[in-house]
């Protein structure tokens, strides 16, 4: 009976995966919550209410099938509860870690308001990390032979994979090509560890590689190939390219050495995870050193939490308007609290003095009328300007896209105003006969969630596109 395994919420606690001690995670890179036991995930997912219109299934971009897989779960059918995730989700145990399910399915559980929601994301990571460790996660195989036909994917970050997944298995040659040493796009080289440790997104490009994908790294169009010679390879493309120019600010010794791009921060950070030798390491390097973060979103918590893992004598985050009006997760910003993170809110940078860099000069900020966007406008205070010691300073200011037109070498290639690349949303198609685009080069900086989501979406509708192609072939023959 549904009611006698399902229904806990108001006699089980909801509990998340138990947190590792602040001082202890803030000594290495590894996520900072124990993995649940499986009783403990039986119990969490046995307090969904089985609604009827699952509002964290609405909410979820993948609209994953949430309650089935949680009842699957209580009644300890893990393997089952793992084939119905996965049939929605090319990355479960991904998502399930760096979703920002507060914002997602779970600040939609219909429970959350009176007895906290379901751990939907934790029970997620649970099931799949499961899967992969009971060897129920299987290998790719093709479906159909496509007589050779081919796609050349740009961009091996969630979105392309994705895709390459998705079309690998109706039976296309898949070749990706990316800039990067390693496939994994932002999973590899901007999150850092204590959210998303390498060997989760190691084992999936390991899938795929074993499942026949070819992967071309080291390799950027552009530079090594221009567009329209990957179009000549391929009978589609897929553009997948996230969006990586750093957004800056105008200040006097902004250009100072000692402050450093987010992104440069974190790749280095990561690069060192993974054992590379890095130059220019002592750069970017926050130990012994008073360093200031500006900037309130992910990207900015990643920032701060990664210089409280190099040792830096003090870690502050300048953030122009105050706690309920940032961008960042709520979660991610206990975290940071609890790992000793100062937060200076309503705060905006006025210079940076000193060569290398030793003192922001900040300005204290108040928030103004609501600006088109919603959101209150931060304005000058007259309440005074103060100083922060700051050897290293970090910008995480947000991300647009690169000139892909000019970049790429073609100027047919549509873009909007914000740079990101023009698409029928209905097809997924670029202004280019079959060039297709997904993941942030369309959506801008957004999630990773969104990204898979794409990925699928882009798969089927290149998958049409291809089919028709030969089709009409067919018919003209
Ligand atoms: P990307 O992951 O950016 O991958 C694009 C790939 O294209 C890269 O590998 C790049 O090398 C390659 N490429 C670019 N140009 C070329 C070229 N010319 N030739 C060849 N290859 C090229 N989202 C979450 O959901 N949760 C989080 O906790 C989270 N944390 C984040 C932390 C940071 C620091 C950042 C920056 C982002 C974070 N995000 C998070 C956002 C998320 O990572 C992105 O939304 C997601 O990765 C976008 O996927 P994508 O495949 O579109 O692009
Ligand atoms: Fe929640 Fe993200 Fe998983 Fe969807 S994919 S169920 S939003 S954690
Ligand atoms: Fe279960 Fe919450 Fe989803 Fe309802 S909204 S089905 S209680 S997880």
């Amino acid at each position: 009976m549904v009611e006698a395994t399902m229904l806990h919420f108001t006699d089980r606690e909801q509990q998340y995966p138990l947190k590792r001690p602040a001082e202890l995670r803030a000594e290495d890179y590894l996520e900072i919550s124990r993995p649940y036991i499986i009783a403990k995930a039986e119990e969490q997912a046995s307090r969904c209410s089985q609604c009827g219109v699952p509002f964290c299934q609405v909410h979820c971009p993948l609209h994953n099938n949430i309650p089935d897989w949680l009842r699957l779960t209580a009644e300890g059918r893990l393997e089952e509860a793992y084939e119905l995730s996965n049939a929605t989700s090319s990355m479960p145990e991904i998502c399930g870690r760096i979703c920002p399910q507060d914002r997602l399915c779970e600040g939609n559980c219909v429970i959350e308001k009176d007895f906290g929601s379901v751990t939907i994301g934790s029970v997620e990571k649970f099931i799949t990390d499961t899967a992969w460790e009971e060897g129920w996660v299987k290998p790719l195989v093709p479906v159909a032979d496509r007589g050779g036909q081919s796609v050349g994917i740009i961009g091996a970050g969630p979105a392309g994979l994705t895709a390459a997944e998705m079309l690998r298995v109706k039976g296309y040659e898949v070749h990706v090509y990316d800039r990067y040493d390693r496939a994994g796009g932002l999973l590899t080289y901007g999150i850092p560890g204590f959210k998303l440790e390498k060997y989760v997104v190691t084992r999936r490009i390991e899938r795929l590689e074993a499942g026949g994908i070819i992967f071309h790294l080291g390799f950027e169009v552009g530079r090594d190939a221009s567009l329209d010679e990957l179009r000549d390879r391929h009978d589609s493309i897929l553009i997948a390219t996230g969006v990586y120019k750093p957004r800056d600010i105008n200040v006097p010794g902004i250009d100072a050495t000692g402050v450093v791009g987010a992104l440069d921060y974190l790749t280095r950070s990561n690069r060192r995870g993974f054992g590379d030798t890095v130059t220019d390491a002592a750069d970017y390097d926050a130990a012994g050193k008073h360093v200031v973060v500006i900037g309130g979103g992910d990207t900015a918590m990643d920032c701060v939490r990664t210089a409280v893992r190099q040792g830096a004598a003090s870690v502050k985050c300048l953030y122009r308007r105050d706690r309920a009006n940032m961008p960042g997760s709520q979660r991610e910003v206990a975290h940071a609290e609890e790992e000793g993170v100062e937060f200076v809110w309503l705060s905006a940078p006025h210079s940076v003095l000193g060569s290398p860099a030793a003192v922001v000069l900040a300005d204290k900020m108040r928030l103004g009328a609501p600006g088109p966007d919603g959101r209150r406008a931060p304005e000058l205070d007259d309440g005074g300007r103060f100083r922060l010691d700051a050897d290293l300073v970090i910008k995480a200011l947000g991300f647009d896209p690169e000139d892909l037109p000019v970049a790429f070498g073609n100027a047919a290639l549509g873009v909007n105003r914000w740079g990101t690349l023009r698409v029928d949303h209905k097809t997924m198609a670029t202004s280019l006969d079959g060039v297709f685009a997904a993941g942030d080069i369309v959506r801008g900086a957004s999630l990773v969630v969104w990204a898979i989501r794409d990925g699928r979406d882009v798969a089927a509708a290149m998958h049409k596109y291809m089919a028709a192609k030969v089709e009409a072939l067919r018919v003209a023959a």
